[in-house]
């Protein structure tokens, strides 16, 4: 379908968007110019995010202004000014210390969207620990992979997290020391080896120096998900904070009096770059909410916040449009200037209807865990393509390239043709490896490019259109799964053969898991057995990774390498062609 662009006015504007002259900024641009937004350490000693993200306000004249509101599932409203927020994450900083972490060290975080969680991955930043998000729906099994991966020497959880998820874990965790629990004393002095986070917190003090910390310090652990193997963990560097900050300023905007909500868990990646350190690195005013998705209240939120800048994600998109235009109208939003959208390909549909319902666009962008900022992005200036990703950031070439059988991989010129997207490496938040896994790192490199695994092409003006994944990675509501993760915990149900898991689209979730399971002799289909294993799966993976949907077959069908024909299932589910089966065991 063909969409019209959308075109915007071209004055009279209520703030003068950042980036207004593309082609010029792209030109001109240069990351060590950029590099002078940023303060960097006191007498020279580095780039720190988290001295850029609060020391330096609280520092200046913005140590009053409000950097956090944190808005409770209950009604509850806490407010934190930059000064407040250096003095609590220095208190943080120095509980660490106490507890004998340090540079490098792991500090791994589980809990829903609370301000020790915001106060924690701050604090571990100064004290140059490496922050790691872990996302509270998770099973105990996804949880104890990745502090496993990632040798977490701290949690900071919540007594029932605690209880319910990684109790039974710790002894497979040799190397987490210290669990902080975040929690009534009543129900944390209850708990065996653990401690009280706050009442470590009243004992440190609020004073604390940020000890030198080169831009190339490992400072965020991230971890995403690959077709097959455990979770990878992208690490990510101190200096990762200067793309945090230009990608605010072009692709989200940023002007000093805004009020930003990121609708994004910090348990992933979006959650963590915008959601944490990009706002705050901009010395604004960031939104927290505790609670899940809720259209009136979303809405009731915007209005009363006078939130300005919203970045959110095309699920939610989708839900709003569920409930209607109608309910939009009741609201008064008329702070609010700029809308983007990050996490799945945002259908054309909804960014025309949030023309209708907001009178503004929503300007999708892109990029992964890997690049650790926004690459590619529709800008506050710039007419918008329906259904297209927008253009790379300045300081940021994009490509289309094509990988050839002999590992060369070649860059296709020619407009609108389909291909990998790739991007040259070097931008400041470029991941600097998968934890222990060097291979699959540099698998991701040649030819000079960092090739994405996402396809897609480009038009003669320059937009990139996302055209799907070049692996069997899952989307589902924004979270990147990976069905070997799906598959491995359904195998260990002791009815199980075989497992097969794909993505099969949905019209609010992008994406739903859905399993083929064969079974072992003994065994018969039944809804019984069925309803069992999804509870089994749930239990192990918690609810987003866990699949929603399984089928019964009778084979799995493989390759004669015996590798799971994915693409073949999902044809299969979709009653689509079956391409290349050339390479298919005879029997499935
Ligand atoms: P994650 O690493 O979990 O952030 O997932 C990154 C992946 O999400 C990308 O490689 C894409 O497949 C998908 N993605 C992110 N943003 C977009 C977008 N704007 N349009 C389409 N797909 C997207």
């Amino acid at each position: 379908m063909a969409w019209q662009t959308i075109e915007k006015p071209r004055h009279g504007w209520a703030v003068v968007p950042n980036l207004r002259d593309y082609a010029h900024t792209c030109a001109t641009f240069s990351w060590e110019a950029a590099r002078q937004s940023l303060t960097g350490l006191p007498g020279g000693q580095g780039l720190n995010i988290a001295y850029e993200a609060v020391d330096r306000h609280a520092a200046g004249p913005r140590r009053d202004h409000l950097a956090l509101r944190w808005l409770g599932k209950r009604g509850e409203v806490r407010d934190l000014t930059y000064g407040m927020l250096a003095a609590l994450t220095n208190r943080f900083a120095n509980v660490l210390q106490r507890l004998g972490v340090g540079k490098g060290d792991r500090v791994f975080l589980l809990s829903g969207r609370i301000p020790e969680l915001y106060i924690s991955a701050l604090g571990a930043l100064k004290n140059r620990s490496v922050f790691c998000p872990l996302f509270s729906a998770f099973g105990p099994e996804p949880i104890r992979q990745r502090l496993k991966i990632g040798d977490g020497r701290v949690l900071v959880t919540t007594p029932a997290l605690y209880k319910r998820k990684v109790a039974d874990l710790r002894p497979l965790l040799p190397a987490l020391e210290h669990v902080l629990l975040v929690g009534p004393p009543e129900e944390t002095t209850a708990i065996p080896d653990t401690h009280d986070f706050h009442r470590l917190m009243a004992e440190a003090s609020d004073a604390f120096t940020i000890g030198p910390t080169d831009p190339e310090d490992f400072a965020l652990l991230h971890f995403t998900s690959g077709t097959t193997g455990t979770p990878k963990g992208a690490m990510h560097v101190h200096q990762a904070v200067l793309a945090h900050y230009v990608t605010g300023f072009f692709a989200l905007d940023f002007h000093p009096h805004d009020v930003f909500w990121c609708t994004a868990d910090p348990g992933w990646v979006t959650g963590t770059s915008y959601g944490i350190i990009a706002p705050l690195t901009h010395g604004i005013t960031s939104i927290v909410d505790e609670a899940d998705f809720d259209a009136e209240r979303w809405y009731g939120l915007l209005q009363e916040q006078h939130v300005t800048v919203w970045y959110t994600a095309p699920t939610a998109v989708r839900m709003l449009m569920k409930v209607g235009t109608e309910v939009v109208r009741k609201y008064d939003l008329r702070h609010l200037r700029f809308i983007a959208s990050v996490g799945e390909p945002l259908n054309p549909e909804a960014v025309v209807w949030g023309q209708e319902a907001f009178g503004l666009p929503i300007h999708d962008n892109w990029w992964q865990t890997e690049t650790g900022g926004i690459m590619i992005a529709n800008y506050a200036a710039m007419d918008i393509r329906p259904g297209s990703m927008g253009r790379p950031l300045p300081g940021i070439t994009a490509g289309i390239v094509r990988r050839g059988k002999d590992g060369t991989v070649e860059e296709i010129e020619e407009p609108g043709v389909e291909g990998e997207l790739a991007l040259r490496p070097g931008w400041p938040s470029m991941f600097r490896g998968y934890l222990h896994d060097e291979e699959r790192y540099r698998k991701c490199f040649a030819g000079g490019w960092y090739l994405t695994g996402d396809l897609a092409r480009r038009d003669a003006d320059g937009y990139f259109w996302f055209v799907g994944r070049a692996d069997d990675v899952i989307k589902s509501s924004g979270h990147l799964i990976g069905p070997f993760e799906v598959e491995s915990a359904l195998m260990e149900h002791p009815a199980v053969a075989e497992v097969g898991v794909i993505g099969k689209p949905d019209p609010v979730a992008g994406e739903i898991v859905k399993a083929f399971v064969t079974l072992k002799p003994r065994y018969e289909p039944s809804d019984a057995l069925r309803r069992e294993l999804l509870g089994f799966a749930r239990t192990r993976l918690g609810a987003v990774v866990a699949p929603k949907e399984i089928d019964f077959v009778v084979t799995v069908p493989k390759t004669r390498s015996g590798k799971i024909m994915r693409r073949l299932l999902k044809a299969r589910e979709l009653g689509l062609p079956e391409g290349d089966t050339s390479t298919l065991e005879s029997d499935a």
